[in-house]
């Protein structure tokens, strides 16, 4: 009898394992640097540079890590709850927003399922297509970053479901309220991704999301919170499918010291909303210096970083230019972003290393030295 062959049973849909472009380790490129990995300037993650709360690291130190985590989420749900004002019947906590993305295409996506994206965005949505055999329709950014409306919802008619952030990764802007309005009517199931919300003017439509069916709003702790390394999010929906997420998702699929530190965050909300008013100060401080320097144009961000068009080399070049000066961004390897470069905001004196690197990197360029 033949024995067991692996890649020969490795479901249809996985045949060719799609790639996701992960952030590179830290340790690794500082090396390749000769960095000393502690003195790093990391703002290639869209992370929080404020670390998480100080009351959440302590809640952590407490917790019962020997116990396994309620089920059914009941105190994280009441806490994020009263936080965003609706009902916990209608949250359903998840390990990172990255885990409900996947629960989405788990409860409603059957192989050759199609969804919506709009390019360049959050790239976890086309990988988990991939993963669970959907294709993905991607209606791309208009050349100012602004989104094609007629094209989605064309796309969203013969979709099952529309995944957006607003405001979205990489650009900044935010979906105009009127396009959410006509894509709750396009038959598809319309995911709204809030990871930045908290960074930017417009209201979440957490509440909304709660009484429509046709609405899924997801939330994290990973950039407001500070706890990305923790993994935990939450979704906000009508009840009766946040009863099917509940039924569906993995029973323990938050830890305790995740809830724990949630929890507390939640209780120090004053303090991270404070921390993130800064770093939208600090963004538009940034935006109006490197501005000002002739070559660096960013857009108009809504979140924690900025996208910035570079007129002087490209995104590869200065983002190795600012590697060798210990500062660390992301370069987002597609053809329309090749002269682009996107990092998210340090600690104020953090951002005046930064103004001073790029004043550097555009002597050099109009030099025709080493970019
Ligand atoms: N959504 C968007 C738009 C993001 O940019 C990110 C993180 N880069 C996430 C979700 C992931 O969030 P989490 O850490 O909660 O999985």
């Amino acid at each position: 009898m033949a024995r067991f062959d692996p890649l020969a049973s490795i479901r249809r849909a996985l045949r060719e394992l799609p790639e996701y472009q992960a952030l590179e380790d830290l340790d690794a490129v500082a090396a390749e640097y000769g960095l000393d990995p502690d003195t790093v300037l990391k703002l290639d993650g869209n992370e929080n540079p404020y670390g998480p709360s100080e009351r959440a690291v302590a809640a952590i130190a407490s917790a019962e890590l020997h116990r396994y985590a309620d089920a059914g989420q009941r105190v994280l749900r009441a806490a994020i709850g009263e936080h965003i004002d609706v009902p916990p019947a209608s949250i359903v906590g998840g390990a990172g927003s990255d885990e409900l993305i996947d629960l989405v295409f788990r409860l409603f996506i059957d192989e050759g399922d199609r969804i919506v994206t709009a390019s360049p965005t959050f790239g976890m949505y086309a990988f988990d297509a991939s993963l669970h055999g959907g294709e993905t329709v991607d209606v791309p950014l208009l050349e100012d970053w602004s989104f094609d409306g007629e094209g989605l919802l064309d796309a969203a008619s013969t979709a099952k479901v529309v995944f957006i952030p607003t405001p979205n990764n990489p650009t900044g802007n935010t979906l105009p309220a009127g396009l959410v309005e006509q894509l709750l009517g396009s038959g598809a199931l319309l995911v709204l991704d809030e990871a930045y919300i908290e960074f930017a003017t417009d209201e979440s439509m957490v509440r909304r999301a709660a009484e429509d069916p046709a609405l899924i709003v997801l939330r994290t702790f990973s950039k407001w919170g500070g706890l990305a390394g923790m993994r935990i999010g939450y979704a906000v929906m009508h009840p009766a499918t946040a009863a099917l997420f509940m039924a569906a998702k993995q029973p323990y699929n938050i830890s305790i010291a995740s809830e724990t530190a949630a929890i507390a965050s939640l209780k120090d909300a004053d303090t991270l909303d404070a921390r993130a008013q800064t770093i939208v100060a600090e963004r538009e401080r940034v935006a109006e210096a490197l501005s000002s320097l002739g070559w660096v144009e960013p857009a108009p961000s809504e979140t924690n970083f900025l996208l910035c068009r570079l007129t002087l080399g490209d995104g590869r070049t200065v983002r190795d230019a600012l590697r060798r000066r210990g500062i660390f961004t992301r370069y987002l390897d597609t053809p329309r972003l090749a002269d682009h470069i996107r990092f998210s905001m340090g600690l104020p004196e953090q951002n005046d290393r930064v103004i001073e690197s790029f004043e550097e990197i555009g002597e050099e360029l109009r030099n025709g030295g080493r970019g």
